[in-house]
């Protein structure tokens, strides 16, 4: 970190220093409970998890401090923190802080609920994802509060922590509901998604919606043998194969019915910012599974393909036989398995819709054709770039990083979109993980430097608000 730590100009920077120490060692204390939400052996880790966060909040002496459980959930975490003028804009931070498991645990290079630092990286199951930046949340108001020299915030923050999201957040709807005063608030800060690199420190501004289905094709109640009717039956696994086929056009464009229709394209100032930020194509395809070559929708970039386009994938194939040998049948059934991954203003439910028209037209007369939704879909979600608590965050990031953050989105689905439609109030991103922090895989990781820069944006962010949102 250049400047003076000391520097009556960066008082936040200041405070962060002078916290840094207890910072990582309450973080590593958190990292150490395994918080395993999909793992019904690990829920009473989750409900300590819970606890742990509480009690950490009411030792920073927030005034209201609430572990939401009960109906199935696994428990969420609220406090708020009230400013000084009770006319000050109220901020909800959101995080997480369950965690996903561990497996292959043999290939972690340090217990993975421990907390080890090596260096400036943090190892830990949710270092990255996401204990490390709620714990930078927590720094970002204590840091706000030292800067202030004051006991109440510019602005009144209130955090809302689910123990859920690596689950899917099957009960964030019930619980928005449930909560729907104390979690009213002016602005959201959404803090689960990363910079784009340490060198290019980026302002997230959107993530992709999704839905999901499976088709069948369903054919006679038994395969059959392709020697008495193979030509004189339809085959399922043939009409699924060239219900695939017709899924793109020659320019890699979904042929969906209407499938661009709501799309909203980036503006020329994402586009800009875009292009310039560090890629090599090679790296990319290295850390995409090896692949040997681009592929995508023509008249995009790679990181246009994965951020501001919507796409669909064959995420699965299934039908007739395939085990050793050969099986010379007709089968009865085949299957493919779908997503698609949407931006704004696309609709899970209209996407459901199309699929629906396809499907009709790519059935062939004596088969018949089922579709399965998984779920009922994550819409997309996105903020305008010029937008004033964009712009806020974006400065706070600046001054904290000390050069220009450039725009950035993630390909990645969340509960944005959820938390705007439910509590009706904009969505800002404040991260400061990597993409390569190897969340959710073996080796999860965090660099303290950038949350300890993160937590400093925070704190800024907080007293920039108040005139920003006027
Ligand atoms: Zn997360």
């Amino acid at each position: 970190m250049s400047g003076d730590p000391e520097n009556p100009e960066h008082p936040e920077r200041a405070a962060v220093a002078a916290f840094a120490d207890d910072f990582v060692a309450d973080l590593r204390e958190w990292l150490s409970i395994p918080s395993i939400g999909t793992d019904p052996a690990h829920h009473e880790d989750v409900a300590r998890s819970a606890r742990w966060l509480a009690d950490a909040l009411r030792r920073d002496g927030w005034p209201d401090v609430q572990v939401w459980s009960g109906s199935g959930a696994l428990p969420a975490v609220y406090a708020c923190l009230p400013a000084a003028d009770p006319d000050a804009p109220v901020v909800l931070v959101y995080g997480h802080h369950d965690v996903q498991p561990v497996d292959p645990v043999e290939q972690w290079h340090y217990p993975p609920f421990e907390g080890t630092l090596v260096g400036e990286e943090l190892f830990g199951r949710g270092a990255s994802d996401d204990k490390g930046q709620v714990a930078m949340h927590l720094l970002g108001v204590k840091a706000h509060l030292a800067a202030l020299r004051a006991d109440h915030p510019s602005v009144t923050i209130k955090l809302f922590v689910e123990g859920e999201e690596e689950s899917g957040s099957p009960n964030l709807t019930r619980l928005l509901d449930d909560h729907v005063d104390d979690l009213a608030c002016d602005l959201v800060v959404f803090t689960d998604t990363p910079l784009y690199a340490r060198d290019a420190p980026t302002i997230c501004t959107g993530q992709r919606g999704l839905y999901g289905a499976e088709v069948v094709f369903t054919g006679g109640t038994a395969d059959v043998h392709s020697g008495r009717a193979g030509g004189s039956v339809p085959n399922p696994a043939t009409a699924i194969a060239r219900l695939v086929a017709a899924l793109h056009d020659d320019q890699g464009r979904v042929r969906l019915p209407g499938f661009y229709a709501d799309v909203i394209e980036p503006t020329a100032a994402e586009r800009a910012d875009y292009a310039t930020l560090p890629f090599d194509q090679d790296v990319w395809l290295a850390n995409s599974g090896g692949a040997q070559a681009e592929a995508g929708e023509e008249g995009w970039s790679t990181l246009e393909r994965v951020w501001v386009r919507p796409t669909a994938e064959v995420n699965g194939i299934l039908g007739g036989y395939a085990g050793p040998g050969l099986k010379t049948i007709v089968p009865s059934r085949a299957a493919v398995k779908l997503s698609f991954r949407l931006v704004p203003d696309q609709r899970p439910e209209r996407i459901a819709d199309a699929l629906r028209e396809f499907v009709d037209a790519h059935t062939p007369p004596g088969l018949s054709a089922e579709i399965i939704p998984r779920g009922d879909g994550t819409p997309p979600y996105a903020m305008p770039v010029d937008h004033p608590a964009v712009r806020a965050v974006k400065e706070a990031l600046e001054a904290a990083f000390e050069q220009p953050v450039r725009f950035s989105r993630t390909g990645g689905s969340g509960p944005a979109a959820l938390l705007r439609q439910r509590i009706g109030v904009p969505v800002v991103y404040l991260g400061a993980t990597l993409p390569d922090d190897r969340i959710h895989a073996p080796n999860e990781r965090v660099v303290v430097p950038l949350l300890l820069r993160g937590a400093e944006a925070a704190a800024r962010l907080w007293r920039l608000l108040p005139e920003r949102l006027s």
